[in-house]
């Protein structure tokens, strides 16, 4: 496969990267990751850095993707596939503990599917993401192998993090693990278990979310500094979302008279803030709900949330594996699956067609003027622009494309800077 980068500086200097962490993993005597503030969580070279080996660009999903699925399987939903990927089922349900159910970040779906492969599933634990010890406005990755564990991780984080960071964790367990992330970082562990046996062994289930995109460590620093945190070092803790549905944003610090201080913004109003703060890949990403995943899951909007609603998660089965795993966690009381309905997937998201949609219409536009352009195979691209889209959408996914090609340097390569602070947060 052509790749329009020649290595892993490229894709990071060039915004192709997406932050997984993936690279660090297979090549972690070259590359470690870091926090830079304006972009994502990034691969920086080790002090005396050993050769490039390559594996790393292979398991890149910054540079390019590509599905290898069974298209003519029958099982699969052969309407959704063009725009959504491999679908066997799609159900709403929630995790069937409350306590989950509450602190998820939708229905707790993602947490109680690990719970199940803990407790009964025979796997030793989960990889994910959880707010920074003593950072909470920073993510660090985290391997769960307990139901406490798993309860104080829940939620989404809008937030850079690199799960695949710690991939060797999963290698060395003493049994099969769970993997949770993005749709992007379920991509490339995907990708590095077809280069290391012992990851392919041991990865016994991924769950990717659905996902607009991640903002940079920048967005939170200024939605902290709007409600008044201007030192993020005074934080207690800071969630995104969850603890009902969909859960306020919720920020806890000590001020400078030594009292403990609560600010709560809606979910509406910390995205609306934050995802102006998206990394650049994410406007051009082909996957946002999963679609390398055995199960993804995201939240049912097809209809209004009333207030004190108990959360609810929207649940895509897309492999078999994925499947079976899901309905052995239904029969084992971990996960209630109330109805089934392959509609609920278009009907929940729109706003992903829309941008999945768009996606013909960037690539264009970058291609046209000279900018890195990542490969995708397997995408049905052009005909989800040409049937999805109205005129004005068509004309919007190169119009804007082509201003931001100016606006964020996409033609040039950018300086990609470790921040002091948040490594001093991270020692
Ligand atoms: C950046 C971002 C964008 C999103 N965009 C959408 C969207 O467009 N549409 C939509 O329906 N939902 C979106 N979500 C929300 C997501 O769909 C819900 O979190 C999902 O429904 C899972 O809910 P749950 O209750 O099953 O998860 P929970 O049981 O609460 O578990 C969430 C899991 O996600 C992991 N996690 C949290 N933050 C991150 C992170 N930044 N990177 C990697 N892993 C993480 C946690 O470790 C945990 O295991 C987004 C979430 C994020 C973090
Ligand atoms: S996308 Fe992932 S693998 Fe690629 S450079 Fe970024 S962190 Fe590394
Ligand atoms: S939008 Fe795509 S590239 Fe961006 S974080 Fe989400 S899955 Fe990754």
């Amino acid at each position: 496969m052509k790749l329009p980068v020649l290595d892993i500086r490229e894709v990071v200097e060039r915004q192709l990267c997406t932050g997984c962490g993936a690279c660090a993993s297979v090549e972690p005597g070259r590359f470690r990751m870091g926090d830079a503030v304006e972009f994502g969580r990034r691969p920086f070279l080790v002090e005396r850095p050993a050769p490039e080996t390559g594996d790393a660009l292979r398991v890149c999903p910054g540079a390019s993707l590509e599905h290898t699925f069974d298209r003519s399987d029958p099982a699969l939903d052969h309407d959704l596939m063009p725009s959504w990927g491999p679908v066997l089922e799609v159900w709403e349900g929630h995790a069937a503990a409350g306590d989950l159910r509450r602190a998820g970040s939708s229905g707790g779906a993602a947490s109680a599917l690990a719970l199940f492969a803990i407790e009964q599933g025979g796997m030793a634990g989960v990889l994910h993401t959880a707010a920074r010890k003593g950072a909470p406005h920073l993510n660090e990755t985290v391997y769960s192998t307990t139901r406490a564990d798993l309860l104080a991780n829940t939620g989404s984080r809008y937030a850079p993090a690199s799960p695949c960071d710690s991939l060797g964790l999963i290698e060395t367990a003493p049994a099969p693990s769970v993997f949770i992330g993005k749709p992007c970082d379920v991509a490339a562990a995907q990708r590095a278990r077809r280069l290391r046996p012992a990851l392919d062994e041991k990865l016994g289930l991924t769950i990717a979310f659905f996902c607009a995109g991640a903002p940079s460590t920048r967005g939170t620093l200024e939605l902290l500094r709007r409600v008044g945190v201007e030192d993020p070092a005074s934080l207690k803790s800071l969630r995104y979302r969850g603890d009902g549905w969909p859960g306020m944003w919720t920020a806890v610090w000590t001020d400078s008279a030594g009292e403990e201080r609560t600010a709560r913004l809606s979910y509406a109003e910390s995205w609306d803030f934050l995802q102006r703060y998206r990394q650049w890949r994410c406007y051009i990403c082909p996957d946002h709900t999963g679609e390398f995943a055995d199960i993804a899951v995201g939240d049912p909007w097809y209809r209004p949330i009333e207030d004190g609603e108990p959360g609810k998660s929207l649940i895509v089965a897309r492999t078999p594996r994925g499947r079976d795993f899901l309905h052995r966690a239904a029969a084992a009381g971990y996960i209630t699956l109330e109805t089934k309905d392959a509609s609920l997937l278009p009907r929940s998201q729109p706003n992903l067609l829309a941008t999945r949609g768009g996606l013909w219409g960037r690539l264009v536009a970058l291609r046209l003027l000279g900018a890195p352009t990542p490969r995708y195979i397997g995408f049905p691209m052009f005909r989800v622009w040409l049937r999805r889209l109205g005129l004005k959408q068509k004309t919007q996914s190169i119009a804007g494309t082509t201003k931001r090609i100016g606006r964020k340097r996409l033609r040039r390569r950018v300086d990609v800077r470790e921040d002091d602070h948040t490594r001093s947060a991270a020692a």
